[in-house]
């Protein structure tokens, strides 16, 4: 990891940004921690800073005055992401959104909501359950809507209701000088000049901060009812998930866990569930039409080997057969404690998942570090959790060997290096492996047109 080039305030700087920010500016050691890492297995760096903003203007004021002074500045949400994306690795100052978290209007007539950064969506499904709204992009941790938007999330729903990129309509952003733009409409469609919310959504804060987000939502449907099904081999459960998908059936989550992520979420959760590689389903609609698409589903899984399906619509035991997926990451970190993860985010297209699955699956098998794999199949996505103890750095550096060799076989498949989880600073070489030198190089270019001075969130995404 490069820490070179390292900007620390110096205490004209400080006082300076204390004067405007007052207690909401702070070098406080155990601030600076937190703000040092997020859910990867890189060791921490910490900022010289921390500046908590309360609205687009003051965005635009510590901006304005970063870029004149060269400080660098990490735009930092729930530090939920899995690359290291948070990592001040030039120092400066990390930028705490959390308390920009208004829901600022919901147009339940147009299923849209407008909403600060820094809202979580725990916290905006918490208030769109009473207009009978949800926001359906659901990636597992309590992200804020901001990191949502910067690391162009998904999760387990994108099969039927998309991800971030198909669900933001429209942003408030500032750039690197400060300068205020909006970007999209609060339209279906939209055909007007560049897309600007594409470019900005998934830029990882290396391109501007994200201040509001228009998002759409949908009706909270009538009926879910939930399915699981087991087979005898990880191939099978891939490929028939991927012919699930191939065959048009109306799914709103399809969900893969292996045999040793069910083992580990017995063993966290105090399951009994049986031990072997699992399809896990939702379906949404209306009373029957749950009860049909699971039916068909049931006939698919039996051609290939599905075994003890089990199809519920009662929503506590809906609740109960989804409990080892949401399991999946966390009883990894009970299970192995004082153990970092690391973990891969690769995806291809359907017709290659069984396979590319299988491959990984082989990689790792002939390594000694404890692994299991899951992932949202229905979308060619699948995570690899491989374990790693902080306390030997070396194990650090042959896992990443482990995982860029995984991910250049996913992209000689016409795959990607990450379905979701973005590029921070660990898949920087693979994205110039999967896009080329070519497409890299615009990147470059878009980045010192709107960054000239580089200070939004050095060393991710491009070197
Ligand atoms: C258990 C677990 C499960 C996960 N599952 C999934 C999954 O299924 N799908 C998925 O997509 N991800 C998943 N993730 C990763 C993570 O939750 C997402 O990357 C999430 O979108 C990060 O949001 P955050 O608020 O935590 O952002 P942070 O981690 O704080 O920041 C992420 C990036 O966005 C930038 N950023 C943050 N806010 C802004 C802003 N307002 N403007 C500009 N840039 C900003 C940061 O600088 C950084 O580069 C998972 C993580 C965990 C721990």
């Amino acid at each position: 990891m490069s820490t070179i080039n390292r900007v620390d305030l110096n205490s004209k700087q400080i006082e300076e940004l204390k004067s405007i920010f007052g207690a909401r500016f702070t070098t406080n050691e155990s601030v600076l921690v937190q703000h040092s890492r997020d859910e990867s297995a890189f060791p921490p760096v910490l900022p010289s800073a921390v500046i908590y903003p309360h609205n687009t203007e003051e965005v635009s004021k510590i901006l304005s005055y970063c870029n004149q002074n060269l400080i660098p500045v990490v735009a930092f949400g729930a530090g939920s992401s899995l690359e290291g994306h948070v990592l001040p690795l030039r120092g400066g100052i990390s930028m705490n959104m959390t308390e920009m978290n208004k829901i600022i209007e919901i147009s339940p007539a147009d299923l849209v909501v407008r909403v600060e950064a820094g809202l979580t969506r725990v916290a905006l499904n918490n208030r769109l359950a009473s207009e009978g709204l949800f926001f359906s992009v659901d990636p597992g941790a309590d992200a804020t809507i901001g990191g949502m938007a910067s690391t162009g999330a998904a999760g387990t729903t994108t099969v039927k209701y998309g991800s971030m990129r198909e669900n933001v309509l429209a942003l408030t952003a500032v750039l690197a000088d400060g300068t205020i733009v909006k970007t999209g409409r609060p339209t279906r469609k939209l055909s007007a000049g560049y897309d600007l919310t594409r470019l900005l959504v998934g830029s990882e804060g290396t391109l501007a901060v994200i201040t509001e987000i228009t998002l759409r939502v949908f009706g909270i449907p009538e009926k879910m009812s939930a399915a699981i099904v087991r087979f005898e081999t990880l191939a099978d459960g891939v490929a028939a998930a991927a012919a699930i998908v191939q065959m048009g059936t109306n799914i709103a989550r399809c969900e893969f866990l292996d045999a040793a992520s069910v083992r580990n979420a017995n063993k966290h959760s105090g399951l009994t569930l049986p031990e072997q590689p699992t399809l896990l389903f939702e379906f949404h609609g209306s009373p029957t039409n749950v009860e049909s698409d699971a039916q068909s589903v049931a006939e698919i899984v039996a051609e290939f080997g599905g075994s003890n399906f089990e199809w519920t619509s009662d929503e506590s035991a809906r609740r109960k057969l989804w409990q080892a997926r949401h399991d999946a990451y966390w009883s990894n970190i009970h299970i192995y404690p004082g153990k970092r993860i690391v973990s891969t985010d690769m995806a291809v297209p359907l017709s290659a998942l069984a396979k590319a699955v299988e491959a990984c699956n082989e990689i790792l098998s002939t390594h000694d570090f404890p692994f299991s794999i899951f992932g949202h199949v229905a979308d060619g996505n699948f995570h690899c959790l491989i374990i790693t103890d902080p306390s030997n750095p070396n194990e650090l550096t042959d896992i990443r060997e482990i995982t860029h060799s995984l991910a250049s076989k996913i992209i000689a498949m016409n795959g990607t290096c990450t379905g979701e989880h973005g590029i921070g600073m660990g898949k920087i070489e693979s994205l110039v492996e999967e896009t080329g030198e070519n497409a890299v190089a615009l990147m470059r270019n878009i980045k010192n047109a709107m960054d000239p001075n580089g200070i939004l969130n050095p060393g991710k995404v491009l070197a």
